[in-house]
């Protein structure tokens, strides 16, 4: 049995409270939302803080809201089941529904929130162990150690981004808004990425991330999202693949986009997509030849790492099927896509 190492918990009851917490604390101080990524990476000895601010009690950090102009706002702390259930999501933004809705499996889903889920640390079979484990192979360059086990003289680490609401918030041009020592700032979740397995994120360890923000879709917007996983159970993704369409009243489509995710170090988004199936009617041989010629794109760009569950060659074989089926579910209105 793994135990938790020793840790004192704080439980603010407002931002203000929780921003001092984590500036009286410094590098000893960690978030905790639900935990189920948290705890077990402290069962790993991954973490070890010696404070775990709790943001529960905090109400402002909850809920789905009108946030003006047509936009929503999820407070951060949001369970994965609501995003997943909630009625306003499903219609203005049904890839992010279908993404919550397939991440792990139901208890994790109601403990896990949104905001944990876009902050989730990357993933990789030589790194989620335990401390024994590593040690008995030897530390790698994420944690102790000066290698990597995945890339031979690799000086960047390539643990996968799994979060499988990213791609969908970023296929919907997703804002996320953030509270630190310097104020509020809001930043697009395109630019939170950075290229780099050990800290793929653009957010500072005394930031909290307070709400993600929906820009307002019309009538035409489609969006579907595709898991490929071991189990359909509970597994992280080998791959997820999130699309939008925008349809026009006749529908043909005006816009798109297709952003994939368990392939790198941050969510990758296909080149061309938009330029591919601009003008094309949803539905039809026209729609399946721009959609397959998006699906080749998306082949020619995939090169996952054998450092997530799933032979990487199959895992890029599996590319090409997945934008297809999930571009088809977007333009029929339906979806998710996975195995059963
Ligand atoms: C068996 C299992 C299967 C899983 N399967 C999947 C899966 O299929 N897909 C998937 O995406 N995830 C999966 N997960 C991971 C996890 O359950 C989810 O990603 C979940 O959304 C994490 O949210 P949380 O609230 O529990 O985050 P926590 O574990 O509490 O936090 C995650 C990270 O975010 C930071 N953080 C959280 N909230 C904030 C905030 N508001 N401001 C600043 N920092 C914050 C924490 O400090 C921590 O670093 C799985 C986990 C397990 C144990
Ligand atoms: S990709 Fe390499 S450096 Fe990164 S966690 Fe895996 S083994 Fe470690």
């Amino acid at each position: 049995m793994l135990r938790l190492p020793k840790f004192e918990v704080r439980t603010p009851e407002s931002l203000d409270a929780a921003l001092a917490l984590l500036a009286e604390f410094g590098p000893d101080a960690r978030v905790i939302a639900g935990g189920t990524d948290l705890v077990p990476n402290m069962k790993h000895e991954l973490v070890t803080p010696r404070i775990v601010v709790s943001l529960a009690r905090i109400p402002e950090l909850r809920g789905v809201g009108d946030a003006g102009a047509g936009w929503l706002r999820l407070g951060a702390m949001t369970s994965l089941a609501d995003v997943a259930a909630d009625a306003r999501v499903r219609a203005q933004a049904p890839a992010l529904a279908q993404a919550a809705g397939l991440v792990a499996g139901p208890q994790l889903r109601t403990m896990g929130t949104l905001g944990g889920n876009v902050l989730l640390d990357t993933r990789c079979q030589w790194y989620n162990q335990t401390y024994f484990w590593r040690e008995a192979l030897g530390f790698c360059l994420k944690k102790d150690g000066t290698l990597c086990h995945v890339v031979e003289g690799g000086s960047k680490c390539v643990a996968a981004a799994s979060n499988d609401t990213a791609p969908a918030l970023m296929t919907l041009r997703a804002e996320l808004v953030f509270v630190g020592p310097q104020g509020r700032r809001v930043t697009p979740i395109d630019d939170l990425w950075l290229a780099d397995g050990a800290a793929n994120k653009k957010c500072a360890s005394d930031e909290l991330l307070v709400e993600v923000r929906l820009p307002p879709t019309g009538p035409g917007h489609r969006g579907a999202y595709g898991k490929l996983r071991e189990r359909a159970s509970i597994d992280f993704p080998l791959l997820g693949v999130a699309t939008r369409i925008e349809l026009d009243a006749r529908g043909t489509i005006t816009d798109a986009d297709v952003v994939l995710t368990a392939l790198q170090a941050r969510p990758v988004r296909v080149k061309r997509a938009a330029e591919l199936l601009l003008g094309v009617r949803a539905e039809g041989d026209a729609f399946l030849a721009a959609a397959r010629a998006v699906a080749d794109q998306a082949h020619r760009q995939a090169h996952p790492m054998p450092n997530i569950p799933g032979d990487a060659e199959w895992r890029r074989a599996m590319v090409p099927v997945y934008v297809r089926r999930t571009l088809e579910a977007a333009a029929r209105g339906a979806g998710p896509v996975h195995a059963v």
